[in-house]
């Protein structure tokens, strides 16, 4: 039995863990993926919105306005990147202007600091990529970007320090109530029993609260696409470029990301489910002609990967965060769709808040470990700094990706971190093996064999990301 157990291991589940973890409390946390961080958090703009955007008075103005105060601090203390570059929202016309102006009064409204309304000179000097065509921009110098899986597992790695359980591939397929508490049953068939449990599971939460009772709300995915250009190219803007939003999204953006690349997209499209990640023609040919619209020089040749990530929207125009009537201590935290990633943290908090006030007794633990030791990144140290880590452990001398310069011993720090990797994409996601031009093809292999040796499995169970895509199948040649 345990005092909280949190469904779903995503931007939303870790900060709840990173919360829960404060308090004398036994948490597990349900992940359906062999990894954190593995739905839309790993698939998004990557942007720690200032908080403009959302109506004033909703759930999602709130945590958006705090949490982007919040993670500055927390990327010190968890030792995950975050750069506050701002943003910029350009208008292309009239119409737009007067967007620009609504938006500067609704983020006066949500206590967003330091908005400022450009003239397109003052744009151009800041962003000379931009268009002619622009007749002006709202400014927020306190929008940021991030490594969106980076901090989901920087939280998630800290609450696992301080004694919450991770339990991966445990697909929750039941809730019930039990004869104390609530009764979860996992895709094996086994139970789990819990006195209180918080839904985050993304896309998937209207499916999981439907295994209590009817939703209020409905579901409505849309999936947006991506390109990722090479660091060649990262520096063609320096901050958030932002079309004016619509009833659909935020419209295409062009945007440095937090470790040099450019990201270009999104576009919204309306899909069925949260596994609709594929991307398409159509799809990145819109963005290509958008992105152009704010950023007539974005270099589409220079593109690395596409992807694509799902939103979590509902008929709701806010975040949906509350205790299920029919099931007391069950709280669903549903509809976290854009400002998500930037509110993660203050969700944490407020999700904690309605524990408490649903009855769950949060006493401080007196030894909370607040901070993550800050990993060796090979590549960031002066030649003298590389010399002494080279001498205490030669693996740091051992370049694997040379496209991002990621050391074995990076990879070996990754694979013994709090909640380890158990793919080649989960090492990626953690230390950048594979992040760069050739996208892996040529570390994959290295990195597959450092994960088998130091993990101690055998390559046929390794897989590329998910369960089940394996590279090797097994061996066509054997000694005698
Ligand atoms: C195109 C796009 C752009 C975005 N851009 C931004 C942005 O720039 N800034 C911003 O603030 N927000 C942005 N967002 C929103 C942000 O990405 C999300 O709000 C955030 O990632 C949601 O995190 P989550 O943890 O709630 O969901 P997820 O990351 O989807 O996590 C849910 C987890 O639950 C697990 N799960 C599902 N079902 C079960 C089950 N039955 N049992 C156990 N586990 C289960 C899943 O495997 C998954 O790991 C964007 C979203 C999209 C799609």
């Amino acid at each position: 039995m345990y005092d909280l157990t949190i469904l779903g291991a995503g931007v939303s589940g870790a900060a709840i863990a990173w919360q829960a973890a404060r308090y004398q409390l036994s948490v597990c946390v349900l992940e359906k993926e062999n990894d954190i961080a593995c739905g839309t958090t790993k698939a998004n703009s990557a942007i720690i919105h200032a908080g403009y955007d959302p109506l004033p008075g909703t759930l999602m103005a709130k945590l958006n306005v705090r949490g982007n105060a919040m993670v500055e601090d927390m990327s010190q203390k968890l030792d995950f990147p975050f750069k506050r570059v701002g943003s910029l929202i350009l208008a292309f016309n009239d119409d737009n202007l007067r967007m620009v102006h609504t938006l500067y009064e609704r983020g006066v409204q949500n206590g967003v600091p330091g908005l400022q309304i450009l003239s397109p000179q003052e744009v151009w000097e800041r962003e000379p990529a931009v268009t002619r065509d622009c007749v002006g921009a709202l400014y927020a110098p306190s929008a940021g970007i991030v490594m969106p899986w980076r901090m989901a597992q920087s939280m998630a790695d800290c609450a696992a320090l301080n004694g919450v359980e991770f339990r991966l591939n445990a697909e929750v397929t039941g809730v019930s109530r039990g004869e104390e508490g609530i009764t979860l049953t996992l895709q094996n068939g086994e139970t789990v029993q819990s006195r209180y449990v918080v839904n985050a599971t993304g896309v998937d939460a209207w499916h999981v609260r439907s295994m209590i009772a009817p939703p209020p709300y409905t579901m409505k995915p849309s999936r947006g696409e991506y390109f990722l250009l090479d660091k060649a190219v990262g520096d063609t803007v320096h901050s958030v470029i932002f079309q004016c939003p619509t009833e659909v999204g935020k419209g295409v953006l062009v945007s440095p990301t937090a470790d040099g690349n450019l990201i270009v997209g999104p576009n919204a499209e309306p899909v069925s489910s949260s596994q609709e990640t594929g991307t398409t023609a159509e799809g990145l040919a819109f963005v290509q002609r958008m992105a152009r619209l704010s950023v007539p020089s974005v270099s589409f040749r220079d593109n690395i990967r596409n992807f694509a990530g799902v939103r979590a929207n509902t008929n709701i125009d806010d975040f949906i965060i509350e205790e299920v009537p029919e099931l007391s201590g069950f709280i669903d935290c549903a509809g976290i769709k854009s400002p998500g990633l930037s509110s993660a943290p203050a969700i944490g908090e407020y999700v904690m808040e309605l524990l408490e006030k649903a009855g769950l007794t949060l006493t401080e633990k007196e030894t909370f470990i607040d901070s993550l030791p800050h990993r060796v990144r090979v590549r960031e140290l002066s030649p003298a700094q590389r010399a002494e880590v080279i001498a205490k452990n030669p693996l740091y001398g051992r370049v694997i990706c040379r496209c991002e310069t990621i050391t074995e011993g990076e990879i070996v720090d990754a694979l013994h971190s709090p909640i380890p990797p158990c793919s080649i994409d989960g090492v990626k996601r953690r230390c950048g093996a594979g992040m760069g031009r050739c996208q892996g093809g040529f570390c994959g292999p290295r990195v597959h064999e450092i994960i088998a040796r130091e993990l101690g499995i055998p390559m046929q169970q390794i897989p590329q990301d998910r369960k089940g895509m394996y590279i090797i199948t097994g061996e066509t040649k054997t000694e005698g």
